[in-house]
């Protein structure tokens, strides 16, 4: 925890060093999934760039206690409160109900994040089981004079909270170009948002309950604050989202939870940017976008996903394309043989340790220190992952390491990038693959090197890779999947 760490504050836009409001631990909260369609791989690339930025707390010694919602109800379709509810389009689609419907939804983001090595939050809480907490924060904020009735809905007043869109810089005098279209009369101010709808709103709305304001549903925004504050206090350290929340989604968070406490909520607004298919914005109402199972069914695994959203910093946008994907999958690929083949090497007792990552004492100096000293830099400068990946292609091809040192820098390594290196093992080689790397061998002692070469590049589309030492040929294997 001696670590200095900077982090990216959207509140601010600066980058700026980051300090807990309690040593040693970390409230961070991350708005989850609305769960009426399967998550998409942009979807998936915030949850891989929130884990990061987790895993490099806890890396550093934190203790993170990580709560995320799950958006079960009150999501209409526009971010705003125009459109229809996300969960009865979704129901309607699919002939469920919206309880069916959330439930397969919410099972199927969690199986996405475990495949992906995301690790799991302290705390899921869903929505619709924190109505109560809902309806308590909305009357706090009614009894403060933030909020009015106005046809039947509840709705937060923008011009009583003067700080209203600090964090993504909009102008009230300038209204937004979604709420000039379909404006909702009942609105004093455009930018003003629903806290709680009636059946004014959806009459066949399945999901509603009872309270002080009618029987209705909250709007999408108070859940969070609700939400966290419940399990994580009135203050919270850090708060994660993609970059389309700004505008609308954490701007109404900020206004209520701040309107409602008195005091600032967040310190850190971590906000992660797009990732872009070729013709634009990955998104799930456009219906065109890509699913983690879509990749597995053309041959790539979570593993080559996560690899892929590595190479990029978590604020710049990410262009997807099936060759990049290739790339990343080979880049894998061929650090999982290198790995492997340091085991084994390992194994034969040319390091002669087995431990399984480097302690902070193991190396009071020399290259292996070094090269932690540059992957730590790297992330806690703003988790710039990307950088710290490059450290671990120099250290891998680095001759002055040994493969025990590697072999452990490279375990220590994956705390923060979590690509499961730790279950990498050596395979059993299938008899037909030795039986070519014999017929290789033949090649050669015949000076038959155009058979030889051929039948190597055979083997590495297997995934064996051969090296010809001064000790004879040596492989190893990472089967292909
Ligand atoms: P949703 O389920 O729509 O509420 O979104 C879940 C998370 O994915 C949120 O943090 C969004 O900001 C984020 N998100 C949505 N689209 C993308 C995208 N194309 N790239 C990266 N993150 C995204
Ligand atoms: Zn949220």
């Amino acid at each position: 925890m001696g670590r200095r760490i900077t982090l990216f504050n959207t509140l601010g836009r600066t980058e700026m060093p980051f300090e807990p409001l309690e040593p040693g631990k970390v409230g961070l909260y991350t708005c989850g999934p609305t769960v009426y369609d399967y998550a998409h791989i942009g979807n998936l690339r915030a949850y891989i760039a929130e884990d990061l930025l987790r895993r490099m707390l806890l890396y550093f010694g934190y203790e993170v206690n990580h709560v995320m919602n799950v958006t079960d109800v009150g999501h209409l379709t526009s971010d705003a409160d125009t459109g229809e509810d996300k969960m009865t389009v979704g129901a309607r689609r699919e002939g469920k109900s919206v309880w069916e419907l959330a439930r397969y939804y919410e099972d199927a983001f969690f199986e996405d994040c475990r495949s992906l090595n995301i690790l799991a939050p302290t705390t899921v809480a869903r929505a619709t089981e924190h109505i109560p907490e809902m309806i308590e924060l909305i009357q706090r904020l009614i009894d403060r004079g933030y909020a009015y009735h106005a046809g039947g809905n509840v709705y937060f007043s923008v011009d009583n909270f003067p700080d209203y869109g600090k964090m993504a810089g909009l102008r009230l005098d300038e209204q937004q170009a979604g709420a000039r279209v379909d404006v909702d009369p009942n609105k004093r101010n455009p930018h003003d948002f629903v806290l709680w709808f009636t059946e004014s709103k959806f009459p066949d709305q399945e999901m509603k309950w009872d309270s002080p304001f009618g029987i209705g549903f909250p709007g999408w925004h108070i859940e969070c604050t609700a939400i966290a504050s419940k399990y994580l206090g009135e203050r919270v350290d850090i708060h994660c989202g993609g970059i389309d929340h700004i505008p609308v989604h954490h701007t109404n968070e900020l206004a209520q939870s701040e309107a409602a406490f008195g005091h600032k909520w967040v310190n850190y607004w971590f906000h992660v940017e797009f990732l872009i298919a070729k013709d634009g914005k990955m998104s799930k109402s456009s219906g065109g976008f890509l699913t983690l199972s879509e990749l597995e069914k053309q041959g790539f695994t979570p593993a080559d996903y996560r690899y892929f959203c590595l190479q990029a910093h978590y604020r710049s946008p990410l262009q997807f394309t099936w060759e990049a994907l290739s790339a990343a999958q080979s880049a894998l690929s061929n650090l999982k043989s290198l790995y492997t083949g340091w085991l084994q090497e390992d194994a034969a007792g040319s390091a002669g340790d087995s431990s399984d990552s480097l302690g902070d004492s193991d190396f009071a100096e020399g290259p292996a220190r070094s090269y932690l000293e540059e992957f730590d830099t790297a992330i806690a400068s703003d988790l710039n992952v990307p950088r710290a990946l490059g450290t671990v292609w120099k250290m891998a091809r680095d001759q002055a390491l040994s493969s025990g040192e590697k072999r452990r820098l490279l375990l220590r390594f994956d705390k923060v990038l979590g690509l499961g290196v730790a279950d990498w093992a050596p395979q059993e080689l299938p008899e037909d693959l030795r039986k070519l790397i014999e017929e290789r061998e033949e090649a050669r002692k015949r000076r038959d090197f155009a058979t030889a070469d051929a039948l190597r590049d055979r083997l590495a589309e297997a995934g064996v890779v051969i090296k010809d030492t001064p000790e004879g040929t040596k492989w190893s294997y990472t089967p292909r999947t």
